[in-house]
C-alpha cells in the first residue's frame, strides 16, 4: 500500500468505528478517577488494547498502562500517549456522587483519543504496513492534587514521584521510545477544531517555613520573634523583584500561608508557605528560584527568624513541542479539518505548565489541543458537548501524523529524530537535575 491509501485507511477505519469510539468516550467521561488511583480507567483501556490483539503491561507506577503493537519494520518507536486522571470537583453537577472526582480537564478525550488511534491503526491491521513500533501509554496523576495522599504512596516506597510520567521516566517506560504524541481537549469551542505548538511554563514547587520565637503578644512581644513579620518581609523583597524579569522569561512567583502562627495573643513562631515558581526555560526558572530563595533569607534575616527552604516539593520543566513533528500534525490537521479549523501556534506561550515537559526534554513531543467542549477546563461549567468532535477527530489526526511518520522506511520520523535536541542527554542526567541542581538552587 502506499502512504495515502494506509491514510485513508486508517481515517475510514476510525470513521467506520466512530459509534463504538464515543461509547467508550462516554464511558471514560462517567469514570472518573484522581491520579494514582485510576483502577477502573487502567482496567478499561487494558481491555480495549487486548481486544486490539496488543500485549499489555498495567500496574505500572501503579495504575499505568502500556500497549505495544509491532510494525513490519523496527526502525523507530512512536508512543500515543494519554493522561487518566480526573480533578476532584464535589460542586460540578457531573461529578461522581461518592468521591466528587469529575474529569474537568477531559483527560477522558485524551484517552479515547489513545484507543481510537489504536482501533484505526492496530485493529485494522494497518500496522503491519507501517516500517515502525506503535506504543500506547496510559499514563497516572497529572494533575497536581492529593498531594498528601502522594507523598503517602512516595513514603511508602510505592511511587518516587507525584507525578506519572515523572514516574514514568524514572522507571524508564520512556526509554525505547522515539517520539511522543499526545493531546488535550480545551474548552474554548465545540466545534472540531486544533491547536499546535504552543509552550508552557516549567514551575518548581516549594515548601518555606519561618521559625521565629514565641511570647505574650501583650505582655513581653519584645521577647519574641515574629515569624508572620519575617513571612511578609520576604513577600515584599518578593514582589520588589517583580519588575526585575524579563518578560519573555514569562516568570510567575505563586504563593499561600499555609499556617500563620498559633493564636494571635502568641507571637508567631512558626509560620508556613507553599510556592510555585514559574519561567519559560530551565534556567530562567532556577535563576528565578534562587532569587526568590534570597528574599525569603532576606526576610528571615530582617526580623532575626529562621528559614527553612524545601525545593524538593516537585516540578514540572517548561514544555515546548517538537517543531518538525508540529508541522506534520498541523498538515493533517489542515486536511482533516481545514486550514479554517487548524491554527498553528508555534510562538504562543502559556503561564501554566504540564508534566509533558518532562517528556519533551528527552524525546520529541507534541501536545496539540483539540475543541468539542465547553466551559473552563477545572471550572464548574466544562462539558464535553460535541462528541465527535471530542473522540473521533483528535484519533484520525493522530493515525494519520503516524502513518506520515512511519512510512517509506519511517523516513517522516527520521527526520523528527534528526532535528531533535533534547534538554537532557538521557534519563540518568535528567534525574540528576532534579537531584541536584533543583536541590542546590540556593
Ligand atoms: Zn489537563
Amino acid at each position: 500500500m502506499t502512504k495515502s491509501e494506509i491514510k485513508k485507511a486508517a481515517l475510514d477505519a476510525i470513521e467506520a468505528c466512530r459509534g463504538e469510539l464515543i461509547g467508550m468516550g462516554r464511558d471514560l467521561y462517567a469514570m472518573p478517577e484522581t491520579g494514582f488511583r485510576e483502577e477502573k480507567t487502567s482496567a478499561y483501556i487494558k481491555q480495549v488494547f487486548e481486544a486490539c490483539g496488543m500485549s499489555v503491561r498495567d500496574r505500572i507506577a501503579l495504575t499505568g498502562v502500556r500497549a505495544v503493537a509491532p510494525g513490519r519494520a523496527h526502525i523507530v518507536n512512536v508512543a500515543v500517549m494519554g493522561e487518566m486522571d480526573a480533578l476532584l470537583m464535589p460542586s460540578h453537577a457531573r461529578c461522581d456522587p461518592v468521591t466528587g472526582a469529575f474529569h474537568g480537564c477531559g483527560h477522558s478525550a485524551q484517552l479515547t483519543t489513545v484507543l481510537g488511534t489504536a482501533l484505526g491503526l492496530v485493529r485494522s491491521g494497518l500496522v503491519k504496513e507501517l516500517d515502525g513500533d506503535l506504543t500506547f501509554l496510559g499514563v497516572p496523576a497529572e494533575e497536581s492534587i492529593e498531594l498528601e495522599y502522594r507523598r503517602g504512596l512516595v513514603k511508602a516506597g510505592k511511587i518516587n514521584s507525584v507525578s506519572g510520567k515523572q514516574e514514568f521516566i524514572r522507571l524508564g517506560e520512556f526509554d525505547d521510545i522515539d517520539m511522543v504524541l499526545c493531546s488535550h481537549i480545551m474548552g474554548q469551542t465545540a466545534d472540531a477544531h486544533s491547536w499546535i505548538g504552543h509552550s508552557w511554563n516549567g514551575v518548581l514547587n516549594k515548601s518555606v517555613r519561618f521559625r521565629g520565637k514565641g511570647a505574650h503578644a501583650g505582655l513581653a512581644p519584645h521577647d519574641g520573634i515574629n515569624a508572620l513579620e519575617a513571612a511578609l518581609c520576604a513577600m515584599n523583597s518578593i514582589n520588589a523583584l517583580r519588575e526585575s524579569f524579563r518578560d519573555d522569561d514569562h516568570v510567575r512567583i505563586h504563593y499561600i500561608v499555609t499556617k500563620g502562627g498559633d493564636s494571635p495573643n502568641i507571637v508567631p513562631d512558626d509560620v508556613r508557605m507553599e510556592f510555585g515558581v514559574r519561567a519559560a526555560t530551565v534556567e530562567a526558572m532556577t535563576a528565578a528560584n534562587a532569587r526568590v530563595n534570597r528574599a525569603l533569607r532576606c526576610g528571615a534575616e530582617s526580623v532575626g527568624a529562621q528559614v527553612d527552604i524545601d525545593d524538593a516539593a516537585g516540578g514540572y520543566l517548561p514544555c515546548r513541542q517538537d517543531r518538525a513533528l508540529g508541522e506534520l500534525y498541523l498538515a493533517n490537521a489542515r486536511e482533516v479539518l481545514g486550514a479554517e479549523n487548524a491554527e498553528d501556534a508555534f510562538g504562543s506561550h502559556r503561564g501554566s505548565s504540564t508534566d509533558c515537559g518532562d517528556v519533551a526534554s528527552l524525546v520529541p513531543l507534541i501536545h496539540p489541543y483539540f475543541g468539542g467542549a465547553v466551559g473552563t477546563p477545572h471550572g464548574n461549567e466544562f462539558d464535553i458537548v460535541n462528541e465527535y468532535a471530542a473522540y473521533v477527530v483528535p484519533a484520525k489526526l493522530a493515525a494519520a501524523t503516524i502513518v506520515d511518520l512511519l512510512c517509506d522506511g519511517a523516513k517522516g520520523a527520521l527526520g523528527v529524530k534528526r532535528e531533535f535536541v533534547p534538554a537532557f542527554s538521557g534519563r540518568e542526567e535528567y534525574l540528576a537535575y532534579f537531584r541536584d541542581v533543583l536541590g542546590a538552587a540556593e
